[in-house]
C-alpha cells in the first residue's frame, strides 16, 4: 500500500481520534510550546503525547546556561523557584591538552537532572487540563499528497490513529516525525554519554570541560546539589568517533585533570549513550532542512536545533516551543504564514548563538589548527587571559567567549584592522601606502567618531551619549575657528591643502570630529583608570576632579605624540614654528585647559549615583586609547622621524596599560 493509501485507509479507522493540533514529544520543547498555547484559554483542541511515562529520565548533561534560566522562568513562572538553584556557579574550567587551563567567569550556569526537570516541565502542562497520552509511542507519520494529516501510535499492545490540522514534532534527535517529513541525510548527528557520580567534595562547583581536540570533543563535570550531597553530571562526546565512546569516557574519568575534580567520587550505574542532532546552518545562516512543513513544525532537537560547538540544546528547544506556539497565538498572522514566520523567528533567536565567532574562537578553531599552530595560539590566548583575565570579555578562546559582538565591538574592530593594514603596507614598502592622507583620516575618523558613539550610549545611556558628542564638536569647532582666526589660541597655525571639506570656509570638518574621538578616549580610559576601588564612594567631587583631570592629561599627552606627526602628514603647518619639534608649546597649554574644562562640564552631565564602567565597556574604551596612541608612537618614530615622540608615546601607553592591570577587577565590575 502506499503512503496516502495508508493514510486514508488509517483515517477511517475506528479507534481514530481528532485534535486541531497534536504535539509528539513531552520534553522541554513540547511542553513549553503546550504551555505557551495554554496562555489562551480558549486554546484549540489539543493531544500531547509522550512515548514514556513521567517521571522519566533523559540522557543529558543537565546543565542550564544562562540563556535557559530565563526562558525557562519566562514560559514557566510557577517553576521560578526551581532555577536558579542552590546549585549555580558562574565559574567554567576550560582545559585543553597542554594542558593550558582557563577560568571563565561569567554569567550563571545551573545543574538540574532532567528527571527532575523534565518531571516538572510535564506536570506543569498536564496539571493545566490538556489532553495527554503517556506510554504512547508515536510509529509514523499520516501524509496525503505532502501534507501531514496525522499520526499513528501504539499505546499497551493497541494502535491508534490521530488525525490532526497541525502535527508539533517535539521528538528529540531520533524524531519521528522529522524522519517521515523529509531528508535526514544530511543531519549531522553525533553521540555522547553521561554517567552520575557523587560524594564529591563540597568545593567541586566549577563546571569542568576537558577538550579532546584529536577527536573533537569533551569531556564534562557539572556539579550539582541533592540533598546536601554533592553530585555531578559526568559525561563524553565527540564529534569523530562513536566507538568506543565508552571507553575514552572511564580513560577520561582516570585522568588526573578529572581525578582533581571528582576525588572520593563513587560512580551510579553504568555510562548511558544518546545521540545528538547538531545545528546545520549554511554561511548565510538558513538551515540545511526547514523547521516546518505542510501540516507540521519541528521543534528543539526534532529541528536540530542544538549548539553544533558546545552540544547545549535545552534552552533552544524551550525557545522554539515557545515561538512556535507564539506564532499561532498572534491573530495578524495569517495561518498560511505561520511556518514561515515561526522559522524566520526561532533562526533570529538562534544564529547569534550557533554562528557565535567567540564559541568558534573557543571550542573550533582549538580543535581545526594543526598541532603547531594550535599549541602557538593556546599558548598566545592563555598568556593574553592571563594578563587581561580579570577582566571580563578580554582577549582569549575563553574571553572571547563572552564577548557577544556589538556595532561598537565592530566599528573598533574595523578601526584597528584598517591602522594594521596601514602598518602592514609599511612594513612591506617602508612608506605609507593606498590612499592619500586626507582620506585616510576620514575613514580612520569616522569608524572613531561611530564607535566613540555607540560605546558612550552602551556604557552611560543615549543622553550622555549625544550630549558627549554635542559638547566637544561644538567647542573644538568654536575653539579651532577661533584659533586659525586669530593665531591666539594653539599658536597662529594654517591647515594644509590634504584636508578638504572646511565649516565656514575655515575648519576642515574632520578635525572637530577627531578632537571628539580623542576627547571620547581619553575620557573612557580616565574612568577605568579612576574608577572606585570596592568599598570606596564612587560619586564624589574628588573623583570627579580626578577622572577630568586624568582625562585632560591623556587627551594632551595624546597630541604631545600626534601633533607633530600632522605636521609631517601636512594636515596642518606653524608658519613661526615652534619649540617641541615645530608644535609651540602654547598649542599643548591649550589643549589641557580646553580639554580639561569640557571634561569638567562631562562630569556635570553624568547621571546622579555614577555608574561605574561596565568590565567590557572598560577594556574597550582602554583599548582604543592605547591603539590610537600606539599607532601615532609608531609613526612619529618610523615615519615622521621623531624618536623622542615615539618613546613619549609608547611609554605613556605602557602606563596606561600597567595602571589599568593594576586595578582590581571589582573596581571595573557593573554594580
Ligand atoms: C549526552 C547529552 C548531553 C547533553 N547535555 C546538555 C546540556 O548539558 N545542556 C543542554 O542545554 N543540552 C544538553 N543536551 C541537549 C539536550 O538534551 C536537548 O537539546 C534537549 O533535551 C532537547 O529537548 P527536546 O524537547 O527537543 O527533546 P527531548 O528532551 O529529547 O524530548 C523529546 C521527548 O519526545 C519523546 N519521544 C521521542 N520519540 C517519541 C515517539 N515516537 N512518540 C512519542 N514520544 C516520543 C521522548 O520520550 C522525550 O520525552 C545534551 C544531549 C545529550 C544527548
Amino acid at each position: 500500500m502506499s503512503r496516502p493509501e495508508a493514510a486514508a485507509a488509517a483515517m477511517a479507522h475506528e479507534d481514530a481520534l481528532d485534535y486541531d493540533v497534536v504535539v509528539v514529544g513531552g520534553g522541554p520543547a513540547g511542553c513549553a510550546f503546550v504551555r505557551t498555547l495554554l496562555r489562551d484559554p480558549s486554546h484549540r483542541r489539543l493531544l500531547l503525547i509522550e512515548r514514556a511515562t513521567f517521571p522519566r529520565d533523559k540522557v543529558c548533561g543537565d546543565a542550564l546556561t544562562y540563556e535557559a534560566i530565563p526562558a525557562i522562568q519566562q514560559v514557566f513562572p510557577e517553576l521560578c523557584a526551581m532555577t536558579p538553584s542552590a546549585s549555580t556557579t558562574t565559574r567554567q574550567l576550560l582545559v585543553y591538552p597542554g594542558p593550558r587551563e582557563f577560568t571563565r567567569h561569567g554569567t550563571p550556569l545551573d545543574v538540574i537532572p532532567r528527571l527532575e526537570l523534565d518531571g516538572a516541565l510535564w506536570d506543569a502542562v498536564a496539571s493545566r487540563g490538556v489532553d495527554t497520552l503517556q506510554g504512547a509511542r508515536v510509529e509514523d507519520v499520516l501524509l496525503d499528497g505532502g501534507r501531514v494529516r496525522g499520526v499513528r501510535l501504539s499505546q499497551d499492545g493497541r494502535e491508534r490513529i490521530v488525525t490532526c490540522r497541525l502535527l508539533v514534532g517535539a521528538d528529540g534527535s531520533r524524531s519521528v516525525v522529522r524522519r517521515a517529513t523529509g531528508p535526514v541525510a544530511d543531519d549531522y548527528v553525533i553521540h555522547a554519554v553521561r554517567q552520575y557520580a557523587r560524594g564529591l567534595p563540597d568545593t567541586a562547583r566549577d563546571h569542568v570541560f576537558l577538550f579532546d581536540l584529536e577527536h573533537r570533543g569533551y569531556f564534562w563535570i557539572f556539579p550539582f546539589l541533592r540533598d546536601g550531597e554533592r553530585w555531578a553530571n559526568v559525561g563524553y562526546g565527540n564529534a569523530t568517533d562513536s566507538r568506543l565512546l565508552k571507553e575514552r569516557f572511564r580513560e577520561y574519568c582516570r585522568s588526573p585533570e578529572a581525578a582533581r575534580h571528582l576525588a572520593a567520587a563513587r560512580f551510579e550505574g553504568r555510562p548511558v549513550g544518546f545521540p545528538l542532532n547538531l545545528a546545520r546552518l549554511t554561511w548565510t545562516g538558513r538551515p540545511r532542512r526547514a523547521f516546518w512543513g505542510p501540516g507540521y513544525f519541528l521543534l528543539g532537537d526534532a529541528a536540530a536545533l542544538i549548539h553544533p560547538l558546545s552540544g547545549e540544546g535545552i534552552s533552544f528547544a524551550i525557545e522554539s516551543g515557545r515561538l512556535a506556539a507564539e506564532v499561532l497565538l498572534d491573530s495578524r498572522i495569517p495561518e498560511r504564514a505561520h511556518g514561515r514566520v515561526y522559522q524566520q523567528r526561532v533562526l533570529e533567536r538562534v544564529r547569534p548563538a550557533f554562528l557565535s565567532i567567540g564559541a568558534y574562537c573557543a571550542i573550533r578553531l582549538p580543535m581545526v589548527l594543526p598541532a603547531p599552530l594550535r599549541r602557538a595560539y593556546l599558548g598566545l590566548a592563555w598568556h593574553a587571559h592571563r594578563w587581561l583575565g580579570t577582566v571580563e570579555g578580554a582577549v582569549g578562546p575563553v574571553g572571547i567567549a563572552r564577548l557577544r559582538p556589538r556595532a561598537e565591538h565592530w566599528l573598533l574592530g574595523l578601526l584597528l584592522a584598517a591602522l594594521l593594514l596601514f602598518w602592514g603596507g609599511v612594513a612591506l614598502t617602508g612608506r605609507p601606502l593606498g590612499s592619500p592622507y586626507g582620506v585616510r583620516a576620514v575613514l580612520f575618523v569616522a569608524l572613531g567618531a561611530g564607535f566613540c558613539l555607540l560605546h558612550a550610549r552602551r556604557w552611560q545611556g543615549s543622553r550622555f551619549a549625544w550630549m558627549f558628542a554635542a559638547l566637544t564638536l561644538t567647542c573644538s569647532a568654536l575653539a579651532e575657528t577661533v584659533g586659525v582666526l586669530t593665531g591666539r589660541l594653539f599658536g597662529a597655525y594654517a591647515y594644509g591643502a590634504a584636508l578638504q571639506g572646511r565649516l565656514g570656509g575655515l575648519v576642515p570638518i574632520v578635525i572637530p570630529l577627531a578632537w571628539y574621538v580623542v576627547s571620547y578616549v581619553s575620557y573612557a580610559a580616565a574612568a577605568v583608570l579612576v574608577a572606585p576601588l570596592p568599598g570606596r564612594r564612587a560619586a564624589t567631587p574628588a573623583r570627579a576632579l580626578s577622572r577630568a583631570l586624568t582625562a585632560a592629561l591623556l587627551f594632551v599627552g595624546y597630541d604631545v605624540v600626534a601633533d607633530p606627526n600632522h605636521l609631517h602628514r601636512g594636515g596642518w603647518s606653524y608658519p613661526g614654528g615652534g619649540v617641541y619639534l615645530g608644535v609651540p608649546l602654547q598649542n599643548f597649554a591649550a589643549w589641557f585647559v580646553l580639554g580639561l574644562a569640557s571634561f569638567l562640564v562631562v562630569e556635570r552631565i553624568r547621571r546622579a549615583g555614577e555608574p561605574r564602567p561596565g568590565s567590557g565597556a572598560a577594556t574597550l574604551g582602554v583599548l582604543a586609547y592605547v591603539g590610537l596612541l600606539v599607532h601615532e608612537s609608531l609613526y612619529a618614530g618610523w615615519i615622521a622621524g621623531h624618536p623622542e615622540a615615539s618613546v613619549v608615546g609608547l611609554v605613556a601607553a605602557a602606563t596606561v596599560v600597567l595602571v589599568w592591570r593594576g586595578r582590581p577587577m571589582a573596581a571595573l565590575r557593573s554594580p
